[in-house]
C-alpha cells in the first residue's frame, strides 16, 4: 500500500516507529508476556513507564523540581475549568486568539472575574493582537500557543509578573521555547505528542493552593500530584505513547525538531504565496508553523482540489468549518517530503 500523508489536525500523524512499539507492546508489554491493555497500572512495568513519562517531559522542557508533571484524563478541555478552579479566586486576564482560549475564557466565568485583554474575533481570528498589557493584579494571564483551528501561533509571549498559564495542545514540543517561564502548561496528547486519551499538565508548585474554594476530588490537582498520575486508573495506552514520542524527541532534540518544522512551514506557505490561485487565511507575521490554513480563490474549485489531493494520497486536508478552505496540520511526525507531494498538487493544479 502506498504511503499516505497525513496532514489531520488530531487525533494525528506519529511517528512510525512510534505506531510499532505501541503495537508491539499491545502482544507483549515489556517482556510481560501480557498485552499493555491488559495489565494492572500498579504492576511495576507500568510504573517505570508512568516516572519515565513524567522525567523526560522535565528533561525536554529543561524544567527543574520545582515543577510536576500529571498526565490526566477529560482532555484539555476540562483543562479550561480545573485551571480556573484550582487557581482563580478573584480575577484572571484571558487572551483570545480562537475558538480553544474562547472556550476557556467561558468555563473560567464561572469561578471568577475575567478580563479578555484582547481578542481577535473582530477579523475571525486570523491574527494574534500584540497590544496590550498584563496587570499586576491578577491571579494568572491564560493564553493558547497555537490556535489550531484557525491557523495562527505566539511566535513571542508576553512578558508578565503574573502566572502565566498556557494552552500548548497543537504545539507542544515542536519548537524550543524557554519553558521555566510558564507556570502551568497543557496539551491534549492527540495533536503533537501521543495518541488521544490523555492530558499533559505541567504545573509549578507555588502557584497551588492559593483558592479558598472546594475543589472536588479528581479536579484538584493536588490529588494527581501526590498520587503521581496514579490516584485512578491512568490511561495506560496513551501514556505508552506519550512515552514513545517523547523519547523519539528526545533523540533528536526541540533544536532539531524546530529546524525541521520550520523547513516544511516555509516551503508550504512559500508555495501558498507564490501559487496565484491560492491564498494564506492569516498575518503573516502570525503564520502557524503547524497549522497551515489556506483558500482557493475561487472556492468553486475546491472539490477539485481535494479531489487532486486524495489522487496524491493526501489526506486530512480538508479545513476547519470555521474557516474553510483547507488546513494543511504539519506536526512533529510529519515529513518534508509528505509537504512535498502536497505543494506539488499545487502547483500541478496550477
Ligand atoms: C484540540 C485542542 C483542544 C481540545 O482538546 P481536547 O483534548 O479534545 O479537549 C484544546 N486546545 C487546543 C489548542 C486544541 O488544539
Amino acid at each position: 500500500m502506498k504511503q499516505i500523508h497525513n496532514f489531520s489536525a488530531g487525533p494525528a500523524i506519529l511517528p512510525q516507529e512510534v505506531i510499532q512499539n505501541c503495537s508491539d507492546a499491545l502482544h507483549n508489554f515489556s517482556g510481560t508476556n501480557l498485552s499493555l491493555i491488559e495489565v494492572s497500572h500498579r504492576s511495576k512495568e507500568f510504573v517505570a513507564v508512568m516516572d519515565e513519562a513524567q522525567s523526560l517531559v522535565k528533561k525536554i522542557m529543561n524544567i527543574g523540581e520545582d515543577y510536576e508533571v500529571m498526565y490526566l484524563q477529560g482532555g484539555a478541555s476540562s483543562q479550561f475549568l480545573m485551571v480556573a478552579m484550582n487557581l482563580l479566586e478573584t480575577k484572571a486576564a484571558y487572551l483570545n486568539t480562537g475558538t480553544w482560549s474562547t472556550k476557556a475564557i467561558k468555563e473560567a466565568k464561572h469561578f471568577g472575574q475575567i478580563d479578555e485583554l484582547a481578542s481577535s474575533a473582530d477579523k475571525n481570528f486570523n491574527y494574534i493582537p500584540k497590544d496590550y498589557k498584563i496587570g499586576s493584579d491578577y491571579d494568572y494571564f491564560h493564553c493558547t500557543s497555537n490556535n489550531t483551528i484557525f491557523g495562527t501561533q505566539l511566535h513571542t509571549f508576553p512578558t508578565s509578573s503574573v502566572p502565566v498559564i498556557c494552552d500548548m495542545s497543537s504545539d507542544i514540543f515542536s519548537r524550543q521555547i524557554d519553558f521555566s517561564s510558564f507556570d502551568l502548561i497543557y496539551a491534549g496528547a492527540q495533536k503533537n505528542m501521543g495518541p488521544a486519551g490523555t492530558t499533559l499538565v505541567v504545573v509549578k508548585k507555588e502557584i497551588l493552593n492559593s483558592v479558598s474554594r472546594y475543589i472536588p476530588t479528581m479536579l484538584d490537582y493536588n490529588t494527581h500530584i501526590d498520587k503521581g498520575s496514579m490516584f485512578n486508573t491512568p490511561s495506560v495506552f496513551a501514556v505508552y505513547g506519550c512515552l514513545q514520542t517523547l523519547k523519539w524527541i528526545d533523540n533528536q532534540g526541540l533544536e532539531q525538531i524546530e529546524n525541521y518544522n520550520n523547513q516544511k512551514a516555509d516551503l508550504l506557505y512559500s508555495e501558498i504565496d507564490q501559487n496565484d490561485m491560492f491564498e494564506g487565511t492569516t498575518a503573516r507575521e502570525d503564520r502557524s508553523k503547524m497549522n497551515a490554513t489556506f483558500v482557493l480563490k475561487d472556492d468553486s474549485l475546491n472539490a477539485s482540489f481535494l479531489d487532486a489531493c486524495s489522487e496524491a494520497k493526501i489526506s486530512g486536508i480538508k479545513g476547519h468549518r470555521s474557516v474553510g478552505g483547507f488546513r494543511a496540520s504539519m506536526y512533529n511526525a510529519m515529513r518534508l517530503e509528505s509537504v512535498k507531494v502536497l505543494v506539488d498538487v499545487m502547483k500541478n493544479f496550477k
